[in-house]
């Protein structure tokens, strides 16, 4: 008798098995349809075995095979696998981020069709004014018919498209599956720089699995090395796959592969509505696109023929899902690319101290590229002391007389601060009452504008107070700066620059970051406020002043990462400065100017200040020396919270510890947030110095806390190499 072991979309940490009946013969990879209790789920078979652990009578058959071709070839059942005892994770989260929703839903596995255009023979009557229309129907002339996505992609947005549908300049012709575009390969502008060279001969040399360590200075031409070594593997007929850690922010990042690679180029990031997301994912998955472009989860897109992959930011946190699934993206990548036997380039100007430390242990080769290919050095940030200063919507008088000085000269200062809304909290003037997330325990950030109080933790919204809580004061202030504030001051301040802010809140709809960073690009913008979103590799060839208006608070930060964040950030941020042909100016403001961490980045570098980081969470025994898994437990009610959390100690130390000397319970304390959303959370903190230890005993753990009641009663997630507490 035949048994399928199944994956099903179901929290068990486990496969569940059912007969093969003789009329069918499903693949491993290869998803069908099954009995679930009086339900029918879509499952993926990810193993054909002769024998089941169960007794064969409580066995059920098959429904149905949906697929022919497996889905996920075996390499990838590796991964799957793989993913399961790594994450410790049920299969059933692996199958469901594996997978796009129609296909998860029981979809063919077949492209959906979408509509080709073309241009009709009306002569074109566009006005001048119409630009983007004109574009449009420009490129579609030049390319000849072309299906939606790829125009979505070229930067054609649905609404354009029905501008010239309506004018009858372009019409929708029947091609049901378009052939896909050769392989075209366009020469490299340039003739890489020694430097580039060098690391493109180290890269290029080996054949078969290697990991590379790319530390290249922001402009030191990176992409440009990624793209020879590109070429290469895709002239061989191999995909690639380019990872990002963001692509809406990036849009220069994908015009600049499709200019060099004209091809088909799987786009997969959160914005895809499903039929995008379906297409894209099977493109990849049939080899039909060999370029794979995407975000975090477009590190899970199965593909037959990988060649290279590309991990670009690597340092970068959004690489680490922070729900379900609770993978890395890099250590995916990086396991994805020994099961292929291909090549890994992580690249980045501010590397991980993770990836450094598998650097100098020799598990990655580390390639330094420190030369800009441009003639300009990279400003040094300079350090205003702010201590007993007046500011003024938290900005120093010199700051603000740079501002003024940068703006009057024709050129854009980017004001970072990362901190959203007016401001962080309101408070009762005369009695100091805050006005409080009951859920959370935490402020409310004061949103001006919209008139309300936000939970930034759990997004809980209520109208301000218009009297105290505890004293009945009316005379409620806000306390602190937010983006919002100092936006509005800037506006009020430079009303000619044009001010505008960047963040969560002025940026909600699609395609309104990708507007507004056209308008700034464009120089309709002087200033630009902004937080983390802003940060991220854009390129503004006017901007030449970049202010940092608080790096304090990741000095004295609880989280022992902190300050490697904090110093990532300032590095990338002062790389926006001067980028082109402009000589640039970056301004720190801090209350420490004489501490060690900023002496230290500033005047010796970055690489200086990361080797102090590594030398001090080797003394502590942190990661990346010790293994960590957060056990993280919450429940409404505390006290069944802290009791579980007792229960759950005692249970490793007697039970579980005695095998597994070296992995300890580092530490067992509530959550940075002890209350979000009305949930009271505690985290327990596993470490190893041996992973394997590690992985074992949390697997013992885990095991026991499915097992017994008590664990029941609270609701209990682990997270493998955490990343934030
Ligand atoms: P990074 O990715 O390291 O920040 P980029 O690849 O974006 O750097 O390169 C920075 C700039 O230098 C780009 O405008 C790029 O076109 C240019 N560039 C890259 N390689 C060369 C080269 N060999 N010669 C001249 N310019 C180059
Ligand atoms: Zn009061
Ligand atoms: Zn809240």
């Amino acid at each position: 008798m035949a048994i399928a072991q199944v994956a099903l979309a179901v929290p068990l940490r486990r496969l569940f098995d059912y007969i093969i009946p003789t009329h069918l013969s499903p693949n491993v990879g290869a998803r069908v349809t099954v009995p679930f209790g009086r339900q029918k789920l879509i499952g993926i078979v990810v193993n054909i075995k002769a024998n089941s652990d169960y007794p064969e009578a409580k066995l059920k058959p098959i429904d149905a095979c949906i697929d022919v071709e497996p889905l996920i070839n075996t390499e990838y059942i590796k991964i799957f696998n793989w993913l399961c005892r790594y994450y410790l994770c049920p299969p059933g989260e692996v199958f469901v981020n594996l997978l796009p929703k129609k296909l998860k839903q029981g979809d063919p596995d077949r492209l959906v069709t979408e509509p080709v255009w073309q241009c009709t023979n009306t002569p074109a009557n566009i006005s001048e004014r119409a630009k983007q229309q004109q574009a449009l129907y420009d490129y579609l002339r030049k390319q000849g018919s072309t299906t939606q996505s790829l125009l979505k992609q070229a930067g054609f947005s649905k609404s354009i498209i029905n501008q010239l549908e309506k004018k009858a300049l372009i019409e929708p012709v029947d091609i049901l599956a378009q052939p896909p575009k050769p392989l075209k390969i366009n020469p490299s502008p340039y003739q890489l720089q020694p430097q580039q060279q060098n690391a493109f001969d180290i890269m290029k040399q080996k054949s078969g699995f290697a990991t590379y360590l790319l530390e290249g200075v922001t402009g030191s031409g990176k992409t440009e090395v990624y793209m020879q070594l590109m070429a290469q593997v895709l002239a061989q007929g191999q995909q690639v796959l380019i990872l990002v850690p963001e692509i809406g922010l990036t849009p220069q990042t994908l015009s600049r592969f499709q200019q060099r690679f004209e091809c088909e180029i799987a786009l997969l990031h959160s914005e895809l509505n499903d039929s995008e997301r379906h297409n894209a994912w099977l493109k990849a998955r049939k080899g039909i696109a060999p370029i794979i472009l995407g975000t975090r989860s477009a590190v899970l897109v199965p593909t037959p023929n990988l060649g290279l992959i590309i991990l670009d930011e690597e340092h970068d946190a959004s690489y680490k899902q922070q729900d379900g699934l609770r993978y890395n993206a890099r250590d995916v990548a990086i396991k994805r690319a020994s099961v292929e036997s291909c090549k890994i380039i992580l690249g980045s100007a501010t590397p991980s101290l993770e990836s450094l430390n598998n650097a100098l242990q020799g598990r990655f080769v580390h390639i330094k590229m420190q030369q800009r290919t441009q003639k300009h050095a990279p400003p040094t940030p300079q350090l205003l002391d702010i201590k007993h200063q007046p500011l003024q919507a938290g900005l120093a008088y010199g700051v603000v007389e740079a501002i003024e000085h940068h703006v009057k000269q024709g050129n854009q200062a980017l004001i970072f601060l990362n901190r959203r809304g007016f401001s962080p909290a309101l408070i009762c003037h005369e009695c100091g009452w805050v006005c409080q997330c009951t859920r959370c325990e935490r402020h409310f950030t004061y949103h001006k504008a919209l008139s309300q109080v936000v939970c930034h933790h759990c997004g809980e919204i209520n109208k301000p107070p218009a009297q105290c809580a505890e004293c009945g004061s009316t005379q409620i202030i806000d306390w602190g700066i937010g983006t919002e504030q100092l936006a509005d001051w800037l506006t009020e301040r430079f009303s000619d620059a044009k001010p505008i802010r960047i963040d969560r809140d002025s940026v909600r709809r699609k395609g309104e970051l990708e507007n507004k960073l056209k308008a700034i690009e464009n120089g309709e913008h002087q200033i630009m406020i902004g937080t983390q979103m802003l940060a991220k590799g854009h390129h503004f060839p006017n901007l030449t002043l970049t202010v940092i208006v608080n790096v304090d608070s990741a000095l004295y930060s609880s989280d022992f990462r902190a300050v490697e964040k904090m110093s990532q950030l300032l590095v990338q941020v002062s790389g926006r400065a001067g980028r082109a042909e402009k000589r640039g100016q970056v301004i720190l403001q801090t209350h420490f100017p004489e501490h060690e961490y900023l002496q230290t980045l500033i005047y010796k570098g970055y690489p200086a200040l990361q080797k102090k980081l590594l030398a001090e969470r080797h003394q502590m025994q942190l990661p990346p020396y010790y293994y960590w898994a957060i056990l993280r437990v919450e429940s409404p009610q505390q006290a069944k919270l802290l009791t579980t959390v007792e229960l759950i100690e005692s249970l490793f130390n007697e039970q579980i510890q005695v095998h597994y000397q070296n992995v300890n319970l580092f530490a067992v304390m509530p959550a940075p947030q002890e209350k979000r959303a009305g949930k009271f959370r505690h985290m327990m903190v596993f470490q190893s110095i041996q992973r394997s230890m590690l992985n074992a005993a949390m697997q013992q753990l885990v095991m026991s806390l499915e097992q017994n009641s008590f664990s029941q009663q609270v609701r209990w997630t682990l997270d493998i190499d955490p990343q934030e507490m």
